[in-house]
């Protein structure tokens, strides 16, 4: 699996970056941004609760 981030629904609110730091980041404009590489499969669960908890569902699986 892939996450993308759509920063104008991120509201920084940092819950995916504390849950996953592997997987989500910072960009240079203050929000949150995934990794483009593929998810590594045991990090899939942690990635997915983190796409859960986002509360403006700016993260999606692609
Ligand atoms: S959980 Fe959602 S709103 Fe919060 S930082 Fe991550 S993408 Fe942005």
């Amino acid at each position: 699996m892939k996450v993308k981030v759509d920063s104008e629904l991120c509201i920084a609110c940092g819950a995916c970056v504390s849950l996953v730091p592997e997987v989500y980041d910072w960009d240079d404009n203050g929000k949150a941004m995934a990794l483009e590489d593929e998810v590594p499969a045991d990090m899939e669960d942690e990635v997915k609760e983190a796409l859960g908890s986002c509360p403006t569902e700016a993260i999606e699986e692609i």
